[in-house]
């Protein structure tokens, strides 16, 4: 391994990056080498998050749902630092809701940011990649889009959704010989403003944060480290073999 960083030199973009996992993916990769882009809805809190890294690193504001914003962020990115080896689609939202209770409206909400978001970002994203060698892909499922979870319906379809369409890309991207690898990585329960915002939702607080910790056979919420570094590993070359996977980061909960 270099001691340069395991990601040192590449370019990544990171999206939802204000907050939670995508924060944590942005400051690994800074961490170990990589130049990071981040992007996120939320300016005042991405603009904080990317000064907190520092030089050479900057924030783009940009709403994933936004397709002509997606062109401008990528060309942004490659004028600014001459190409793209990463991108992270971090960016994503979840609302509570069984079959009989969701909306069409949340269901709706949730397929223009967690699948629309990451279909359109992964086509900006390959555009620059393929120009200069290949690069990395990483888009951010859940175990909900392996196993079913009751309450979350839409969550669950758009979730899956982010799986096959991941399997898709990294297909078509090994046929075209462009060298980009395209991976889908599957957390439970991680502590972000995210999950405490489930767990309000859910009524009692503390009863289900209990509850979630239950359910997982290493008895404990995830750390965004925890997802942070297969991250980094999936960004680096060390995971050049590795394509269409679904990697699980669940303290065994689909391990049943
Ligand atoms: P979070 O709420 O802490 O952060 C999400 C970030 O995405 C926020 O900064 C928000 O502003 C941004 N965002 C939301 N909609 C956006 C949009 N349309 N355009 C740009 N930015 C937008 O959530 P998190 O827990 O860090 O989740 C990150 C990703 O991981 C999501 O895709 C989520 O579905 C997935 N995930 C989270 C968990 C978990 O337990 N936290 C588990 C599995 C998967």
């Amino acid at each position: 391994m270099s001691s340069r960083g395991r990601v040192h030199g590449k370019i990544a973009l990171v999206t939802g990056a204000a907050s939670g996992i995508g924060a944590a993916c942005a400051q690994h990769l800074a961490r170990e080498g990589a130049t990071v882009v981040l992007t996120d809805r939320d300016a005042a809190r991405g603009a904080a998050a990317a000064a907190a890294l520092g030089a050479p690193h900057g924030f783009l504001h940009h709403d994933v749902t936004d397709e002509d914003g997606w062109a401008a962020t990528v060309a942004r990115v490659v004028a600014d630092h001459g190409r793209l080896d990463v991108l992270v689609n971090s960016a994503g939202i979840g609302v509570l809701g069984d079959i009989e209770r969701a909306t069409v409206a949340d269901l709706r909400r949730m397929y223009a940011v967690n699948v629309e978001g990451t279909f359109v970002g992964c086509r900006a994203a390959i555009g620059a990649m393929k120009l200069t060698g290949g690069g990395s892909i990483i888009n951010l499922s859940s175990v909900a889009g392996l196993i079913g979870a009751p309450d979350l319906a839409g969550y669950c379809a758009s979730k899956g959704a982010v799986r096959l369409l991941t399997k898709s890309i990294a297909l078509h991207c090994a046929r075209a010989g462009y060298g980009i690898r395209c991976n889908s990585i599957h957390p439970s329960f991680i502590d972000t403003p995210m999950v405490e915002a489930m767990a309000q939702a859910m009524g009692d607080p503390v009863k289900a944060r209990v509850a979630l910790e239950r359910a997982v056979p290493l008895r404990r919420l995830g750390h965004v480290d925890d997802v942070a570094y297969l991250v980094v590993y999936l960004a680096s070359d060390e995971s050049r073999f590795v394509t269409g996977a679904e990697l699980a980061v669940d303290g065994g909960l689909t391990a049943h």
